[in-house]
Parts: C-alpha cells; sequence; structure tokens
C-alpha cells in the first residue's frame, strides 16, 4: 500500500470515528479483547450497534449475527478462495425470469461510492468489461451497497487487485475491485453502508477507481440496471432479473479485461485461436502463481498536448504536490510533451 493510502486511510478513519462507523464487527468474546467495552450504542443502521471500548476504539456488533450469517444462502457454493463459487452451475440452470427482493427498506442500501462513471459494463475493446467503473481520490470509503457475507476479502492476481466480494441474502454477490485496503474479513457479516474498504489503484488498473460489479451464480449483469450510479440511488425495491441480462462469458474468464488489456493472450492461442475453457483455467492458475505484485509500485505517465500537472495528478487521483515530489520538480516548472513523469 502506498504512503498516499495510508495517510487517506487514516484521515478516513479520524473522519469516520466522528460520522459513521468503519471497522468491520467480528465474532468475538467480550472477555477476549484487551479492553473493556463502556457503552452500546445504535449506528446508522438498525441492524448493527457499535460498541465503544475504554481505549476510545470501537466495533461494529451485529446482534443477529448467528442467524443472519448461517442463512441457507450462505452455506450454498460458499468458498472463500476463489473469485468464482458456481462453477457447476450452467447458464441454462439460471431461471429465464425471477424477482429478487433487493430491500425491505431504504436502511439495507448505499451507494458503494459516488463519483464519475469513467467506464461502463460491456463490451471494451476485443473484451468484455464485466462492471462498472467509478474514478475516485485513493483512500475514499468503499460501502457495502447491501447487507451480506464476505466471501472474499484480498489480493487478486486476476486483475481486481485488493477484492471484496460480498454475497446478499437474495443471492445476488457485489465485487469491490482495485481496493487500496480492506476493511472486513471474510466471513464477516456486514450491513449496508458499513465501509468495507478504501478505493485505490491496485491489480489491473489504470487510475484510481472502483470496479463494481453484480453477480448472481458467478454470471454478471450491468449494475446500472438496479443503481443510478449519478445519484448513488437504488432503482427497485424488487429487481426483475432476466436471464438475458446475462454476459454469458461470464462463466470462462475470472480476470477482468482492463484498461491494459494484456490478459488478452490468455484466452486465444499463438494463432489468435480461441483457447477451451480448460485451457483458460490454467492459464489463470499459471498467472495466479506469479509473485503478488508490491502495490505501490511506480506508474509513468507520457506528457501529452495539452496536459498540465493538475490533469495528471486528477487522471491518476494523486495530487500535482506529489507527482512534484516523485520527480523532484516544482508545481511551477514547465513541462514538456514526450516528458516521461513518475506519477505514482
Ligand atoms: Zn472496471
Amino acid at each position: 500500500m502506498g504512503r498516499r493510502c495510508v495517510v487517506f486511510v487514516v484521515l478516513s478513519i479520524v473522519a469516520l470515528l466522528s460520522a459513521s462507523p468503519a471497522v468491520s464487527q467480528r465474532k468475538y468474546n467480550l472477555e477476549d479483547l484487551p479492553e473493556r467495552a463502556i457503552d452500546t450504542i445504535d449506528s446508522h443502521n438498525p441492524k448493527a450497534k457499535i460498541i465503544i471500548y475504554t481505549n476510545n476504539t470501537w466495533r461494529y456488533w451485529i446482534p443477529d449475527y448467528e442467524t443472519l450469517a448461517s442463512q441457507d444462502v450462505y452455506l450454498d457454493h460458499w468458498t472463500t478462495n476463489g473469485v468464482f463459487a458456481y462453477r457447476d452451475v450452467k447458464i441454462s440452470d439460471v431461471p429465464e425470469s425471477m424477482e429478487v427482493k433487493l430491500v425491505e427498506s431504504l436502511d439495507d442500501y448505499h451507494a458503494p461510492v459516488l463519483g464519475r462513471i469513467s467506464s461502463r459494463y460491456g463490451p471494451r475493446g476485443s473484451g468484455m468489461h464485466k462492471g462498472i467503473d467509478i474514478s475516485l481520490p485513493t483512500g475514499e470509503p468503499i460501502y457495502a451497497t447491501f447487507e451480506g457475507k464476505v466471501r472474499y476479502a484480498k489480493y487478486n492476481s486476476g486483475g481486481y487487485g485488493y477484492l471484496v466480494i460480498l454475497r446478499h441474502p437474495n443471492g445476488l454477490e457485489t465485487y469491490y475491485g482495485h481496493l487500496c485496503k480492506l476493511n472486513v474479513e471474510v466471513d464477516d457479516y456486514v450491513v449496508a453502508g458499513q465501509v468495507i474498504g478504501y478505493g485505490g489503484n491496485t491489480g489491473r488498473s489504470r487510475g484510481a477507481h472502483l470496479h463494481y460489479e453484480v453477480r448472481y451464480a458467478d454470471l454478471t449483469f450491468d449494475p446500472e440496471r438496479i443503481i443510478d450510479f449519478s445519484t448513488g440511488d437504488l432503482k427497485w425495491q424488487n429487481f426483475v432479473l432476466e436471464r438475458g441480462y446475462f454476459n454469458v462469458s461470464s462463466k470462462l474468464t475470472e480476470a477482468l479485461e482492463e484498461e491494459d488489456g494484456d490478459l488478452g493472450e490468455m484466452f486465444v492461442d499463438k494463432n489468435g485461436n480461441p483457447l477451451t475453457s480448460e485451457e483458460i483455467v490454467n492459464n489463470l492458475e499459471k498467472a495466479a502463481a506469479k509473485p503478488k505484485p508490491t502495490v505501490n509500485d511506480a506508474i509513468y505517465y507520457k506528457v501529452k498536448s495539452g496536459d498540465n500537472l493538475y490533469k495528471i495528478a486528477a487522471k491518476y487521483g494523486t495530487t500535482v504536490g506529489a507527482i512534484c515530489k516523485l520527480n523532484g520538480i516544482s508545481s511551477s516548472t514547465p513541462i514538456r510533451i514526450g516528458q516521461r513523469l513518475r506519477v505514482k
């Protein structure tokens, strides 16, 4: 994690302590804790309480954890290692059309993050973009859109970077990729609006953004079908999910087709002929076995016509000051076209 992210995370945590709670709720015994609980207060969500300790730290506490976390939907096809949990389910097994209850009340939803949409769901280049990208400054808090159980929370070398996958009571799963820091662990139960991590630029990503996906049985559909990302509002209380909405290639490609697009060779052979799904899985496993890249690898940018330091800083979710420091220049130093600047 870059220093900038650390700073933002610390600042965010300080800010959140006075606003909405950010620390993950865990199963634990009160007597195991080094500090004693001194108070329990209501959180922004009626399903969660906040416990405050003598050392001024606090945690979420969900009184109904045992009941909520042991629902059938969290027992069936539950894997905490792989991104995909429903490899044996075929698209033909999915109903033609089904009604999905998204929320009971307004407390059951929160926008993942608000920001400019930098890339929508759908075909992109030679591949398929299976989620929506929202630009953000590194360190921006990312919220659980619905309540649910954390199925995956770690670094993913297929392109997602630091990734959280939540499974929700209605069977949908939401994915939050390229995070700079995780704030939950596998098997945590989270309420809507709980901070699950902080946005960043990890994995196959150019510039800080949230890559957000919605899946049912591993199959993706456009998140804009349920969320208006310009306002952050949920579009439906009950949503009719049609089989025709699904992207059928979801099942074959575990990795993302992100901005770099250099995963293409994993899906075709040297002559450009498509590989079988078995060959693709083998390639992905080989890629996953490669050492995990450090998340603060230097990123360079070649100055183009019309650029200035502010534009470049905004593009990479950084500041002019940070770029100047990395390159030993001042904000008034002229930059020229073709110049190579370190931006991260
Ligand atoms: Zn994306």
